[in-house]
């Protein structure tokens, strides 16, 4: 191990309330918590959508539009407004944000699932694969029904019926080059749920140059791990001073070397976790730590890594950063 990077081992970087009480406390909340803590003016009756601009990117915080919910949307996200550090501000934030989830296999399956029940505002999901008979052992935003169909577009299919008030961008091409940086630029956060490396350090420099959170994750055969990448922070290291590009790391796909289904789901919902957390502004990310699974004695170790003052991609990323 060098400052600032980390290596793991064998040098093998995975790619691939109860009711009644429930409502009384909802209830509490809503007609007491509400209307005497909140100190703007709030319907709650038939307004959902987006009311105003507020600048939580100056505090620090994801989501760019401000949503005041319906009595319908405070009792579908109940279960998280009852969470403090989230509560009724932190899920109008996560429904104010936008997320681009770059990958819709087998992390990008949970990651969007989870993202889409939490109430996202919007959803790119971007994958320029078709949806394969071998996918379906751990892919699930797939269907059998679906093979063939763009994964992209079944991805959409499967969130619509999850959850409707979301917004599903697809895109059905492999991300590269400008429309990858103009998606990025647009995002709130970034999930890299993909496969190989070229686009994940595709994926780190255009995060880095446009300031947007990374979550990344990767696993394969029984092997998973994920870290957050915050770039709204000046002390933030990125992909590439972790794994940094050209090195002969060995990529490891899941169609070569295999990949325990459930282990892209615990994967790529860590991964949502992050990156609602990041949006919401609760508790506190992974940045500076990597995060690694051993699936066979489900053993969980967290390694902490800086920024690489050398690093190529992110040293000077207030003077201007590498781009190509
Ligand atoms: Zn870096």
């Amino acid at each position: 191990m060098t400052q600032g990077r980390y290596y793991p081992e064998g040098a093998n970087f995975p790619d691939c309330l109860s009711g009644l009480f429930f409502f009384a406390a909802f209830s509490l909340f809503r007609f007491h918590g509400v209307f005497i803590l909140w100190p703007m003016p709030h319907r709650t009756g038939d307004i959902a959508g987006v009311i105003s601009r507020v600048p939580d990117t100056a505090r620090g915080l994801s989501s760019r539009l401000h949503i005041i919910m319906n009595d319908e949307q405070l009792l579908r996200y109940s279960r998280h407004i009852l969470l403090d550090p989230i509560g009724v501000e932190g899920q109008e934030r996560i429904m104010g944000a936008r997320v681009l989830i770059v990958g819709a296999g087998g992390l990008g399956s949970p990651a969007a699932l989870y993202l889409a029940s939490a109430g996202v505002g919007r959803i790119t999901l971007a994958d320029g694969d078709t949806v394969d008979l071998t996918n379906l052992q751990r892919q699930i935003l797939h269907t059998q029904d679906r093979v063939g169909q763009a994964k992209a577009l079944s991805g959409q299919a499967a969130l619509a019926c999850l959850n409707p008030e979301v917004v599903v961008v697809p895109v059905t091409e492999r991300l590269a080059g400008e429309r990858l940086a103009a998606l990025i630029a647009e995002a709130d956060t970034v999930l890299d749920c993909c496969d190989n490396f070229d686009t994940r350090h595709a994926v780190n420099r255009a995060c880095v140059k446009h300031r947007v959170p990374l979550v990344s994750g990767a696993a394969v055969r029984f092997s998973g791990q994920v870290s957050v990448f915050d770039f709204r922070r000046t002390d933030s290291p990125c992909y590439h001073c972790l794994f940094p590009e050209g090195k002969d790391v060995e990529e490891m796909r899941c169609a070569v070397t295999g990949i325990f289904a459930p282990l892209t789901g615990i994967i790529g919902a860590l991964q949502a976790a992050e990156a609602l957390k990041l949006i919401s502004g609760a508790g506190e990310s992974l940045t500076g730590r990597l995060l690694l699974l051993n699936g066979l004695t489900m053993e969980w170790r967290s390694v902490r890594f800086g920024k690489d003052p050398r690093c190529a991609v992110c040293a000077d990323s207030g003077k201007g950063i590498q781009s190509r």
